[in-house]
């Protein structure tokens, strides 16, 4: 059940108050007077001009900001929607929602950018954006076998800040903050915690004594939320260590932020390649053309793509949904390449689908699309097993010098093996 509304949806009247987009937001401009937008964080000091100030959100009427800012992804990282005096501001939140900001207490803060906020139907509770930003009264029930850090990645960190679990690679949780903070994350117990300690010099120390990794993953938090020339420091260190191949940046800022996504990122980023991107998309209403323009000039700037999805209830656990996300990745240049099961993190099991869910999905996605828009389903072992490849069995029988498989349409048949 909605509250009653207090805002006015484009062509559709809900009461007479016009909202504002966020109570800093509200400061930014007053009709068409010329505006100037203070962005002290997180690059230094500038200014962005706003002659003419034009709705800009899809589904809220205001005229509180610019096309100029809202494409400036300084000003929607400014103006982030950090708490529910601000929500309230822009959708009607439900009785749980409120119960749910109430007792969040010291839990996973609430943050999601305007471009982000923009892509939820205000007016629908079960919205499957909203239910992956909006915090619930579920998130305070532990079931069984949760744990705040299921993955036992603390315990695999040789130095702070760097999990060295498989022999090859590393994972560099570069910082705790990121644009939006999903609600089913698995680094809950550290994104925007302000106790996420990182040691950059003994990482890159580790680094250089160990020649056996070949290949670095930049994590958090969000890499992107940092400016370009600290970004670009930390390349810079990883760069000049001769046995790291390859440099991978797993973000969700392409698909929250897109406007972060600037020329000068992109020109900096390729002067270390090879470089590679994993980006965290959930549902094809995340497809937006904000998005494909971000992730083909992505391609274009040759950097490789690959989707990491999380499969979770009520949001993108129908065999449709996936199929739909997978098909748009492909037309945007991201090669899908994971969906996990949703890990048993504290506070998680209303997210939490069956494993026969996943299967349920893969079944239905081999033979339907081209491989090339088939991801892999893995269980990220709870302790610190990895990722395990789960997948429907196509091979029915082995032995005797022959293979019996089945195809996707359950036709049956033998191979003759050597
Ligand atoms: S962007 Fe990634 S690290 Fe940040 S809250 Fe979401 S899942 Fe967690």
């Amino acid at each position: 059940m909605i509250d009653d509304c207090k805002l006015i949806k484009k062509g559709l009247l809900m009461s007479s108050t016009t909202s504002s987009p966020s109570s800093k937001a509200s400061q930014l401009s007053e009709g068409n007077s010329k505006v100037k937008v203070s962005k002290t964080s997180p690059d230094p000091y500038t200014f962005i001009e706003c002659e003419r100030p034009l709705p800009v959100f899809k589904n809220y009427e205001t005229e509180k900001a610019c096309p100029e800012q809202w494409n400036d992804w300084k000003w929607q990282f400014r103006n982030r929607i950090t708490s529910l005096e601000s929500l309230r501001e822009y959708m009607p939140v439900t009785p749980e929602e409120e119960k749910a900001f109430q007792a969040a207490g010291k839990n996973l803060p609430f943050a999601v950018t305007p471009y982000y906020l923009d892509l939820i139907n205000p007016f629908n509770a079960q919205d499957p954006i909203r239910k992956t930003v909006i915090p619930r009264l579920a998130e305070f029930m532990t079931a069984a076998h949760e744990s705040i850090d299921p993955l036992g990645e603390d315990a695999d960190m040789p130095v702070p800040g760097l999990v060295h679990r498989y022999p090859d690679r590393v994972l560099f949780l570069i910082n705790e903050t990121c644009s939006v903070y999903c609600r089913y994350c698995t680094r809950s117990r550290v994104v925007g915690s302000g106790e996420h300690r990182v040691e950059y010099e003994a990482i890159y120390d580790y680094l250089r004594k160990t020649p056996a990794v070949r290949d670095v993953l930049i994590s958090g938090g969000d890499p992107l939320v940092m400016a370009d020339h600290k970004l670009e420091s930390v390349i810079q260190n990883l760069r000049a260590i001769p046995h790291l191949d390859i440099i991978r940046i797993g973000t969700k800022m392409p698909v929250v932020l897109p406007q972060r996504v600037t020329d000068d990122l992109l020109a900096m980023l390729k002067r270390y390649h090879p470089f590679y991107m994993s980006i965290h998309f959930l549902h094809p209403d995340e497809i937006t053309p904000e998005v494909e323009d971000a992730c083909n000039r992505i391609a274009d700037a040759g950097i490789p793509m690959f989707s990491q999805t999380v499969l979770l209830k009520g949001v993108n656990d129908h065999p449709e949904t996936m199929k739909e996300l997978m098909l748009k990745l492909l037309k945007i240049r991201v090669k899908p390449y994971y969906i996990y099961q949703c890990d048993p993190v504290q506070g998680t099991s209303h997210f939490r689908t069956r494993v026969k869910t996943g299967m349920d999905i893969m079944e239905h996605l081999r033979g339907h699309i081209t491989g090339y828009g088939i991801p892999t389903y893995v269980i990220d072992a709870p302790g610190g097993g990895g990722k395990i490849p789960v997948a429907p069995n196509y091979l029915l029988n082995y032995g005797n010098g022959k293979a019996t498989l089945r195809n996707f349409e359950n036709n049956v048949y033998e191979y003759f093996d050597a």
